[in-house]
């Protein structure tokens, strides 16, 4: 039997992964478990639900990701509990687990702010299901506006209404605008795609939704965060601006959910360092 530190990571997700990647030691026995065996890069997540990629293009199996590392092993499971005194891991189908060291790095969840009943008619952004959820909802309201002759019931349908200005809801106002503006302009015949209207809600004032980061730390942090996505070609100008932008409220969001093994650093430190892995179409 093994006499070596077993360690149990729970998620494997930035921080899960990155946590299973450092212990790459012939001194430790790693278990990653996830409730799904695949690694996905979230920031991504927008352009799955506005059609720009498919979804395979930004998840990756774990098992694929650390199957050179042989110190380690990946579980598919959904831990349901943790009992800290004796040490031990348990998972929805009964299975516990026991560790020397626990590391847990499930992540967040979207909230609703009290109103858990909005979650049947907007869908958050936090998995792939749910992209291609607002993927199909998009491209639905431009099929329906296409055969509507009433101009009114045509203008309700090509109005978007994105809730929260934080980076997703930017990114994907962003993104729609796009497709609306650019990827579809020229395939309808009744509707005028570039016509839609996005509408972004944010409860707190539009100054304070934008978060204090300098200029130079966004621009400086963000090239390298792009190019360490594959799917992405290196933006041009014009595009970078927007994203630029875009990407400069997600530092705010980092800070609000941090991961928990992640150090507290400045927003511009956290940026570049939550971009650890590549995602699967960079080699
Ligand atoms: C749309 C969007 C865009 C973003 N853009 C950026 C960006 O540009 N830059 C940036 O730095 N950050 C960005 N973020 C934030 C970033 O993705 C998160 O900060 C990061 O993913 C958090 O890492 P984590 O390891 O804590 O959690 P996650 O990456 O969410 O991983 C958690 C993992 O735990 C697993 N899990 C959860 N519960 C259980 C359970 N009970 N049992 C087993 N497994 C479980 C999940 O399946 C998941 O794989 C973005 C987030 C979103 C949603």
């Amino acid at each position: 039997m093994s006499e070596r530190w077993k360690v149990v990571i729970v998620g494997g997700g930035f921080g899960g992964l990155s946590a299973a990647r450092h212990l790459n030691s012939n001194l430790v026995d790693v278990t990653l478990i996830d409730r799904r065996n695949y690694y996905l890069f979230q920031p991504l997540l927008y352009q799955v639900a506005t059609g720009s990629l498919s979804p395979g293009e930004i998840a990756s199996p774990l098992r694929s990701v650390l199957s050179r590392q042989k110190n380690t092993r990946v579980w598919l499971g959904t831990v349901v509990d943790v009992d800290a005194d004796s040490k031990r891991v348990f998972l929805a189908d009964g299975t516990i687990v026991s560790y020397d060291s626990l590391i847990v790095a499930a992540g967040s969840q979207t909230s609703y702010f009290g109103h858990n009943e909005w979650q049947e008619w907007a869908a958050g952004l936090k998995s792939i299901e749910e992209a291609t959820t607002i993927r199909h909802k998009i491209l639905y309201a431009f099929e329906v506006a296409e055969r509507i002759s009433d101009p009114e019931q045509r203008r309700a349908w090509l109005t978007f209404v994105v809730v929260g200005a934080g980076p997703t809801g930017v990114e994907l106002s962003g993104a729609i605008a796009e497709i609306a503006r650019q990827t579809l302009k020229d395939d309808f015949r009744s509707i005028k795609p570039e016509e839609a209207q996005i509408i972004l809600l944010d409860g707190a004032p539009r100054e304070r939704s934008r978060p204090a980061v300098p200029e130079q730390t966004a621009a400086g942090a963000l090239p390298d965060a792009e190019c360490s996505s594959p799917a992405h070609p290196r933006p041009n100008p014009q595009t970078a601006q927007r994203r630029y932008q875009s990407c400069a409220h997600l530092f705010r969001a980092c800070e609000d959910v941090p991961s928990p093994l992640r150090p507290a650093t400045q927003a511009g430190e956290v940026l570049s360092a939550s971009y650890p892995f590549q995602s699967p179409r960079r080699s």
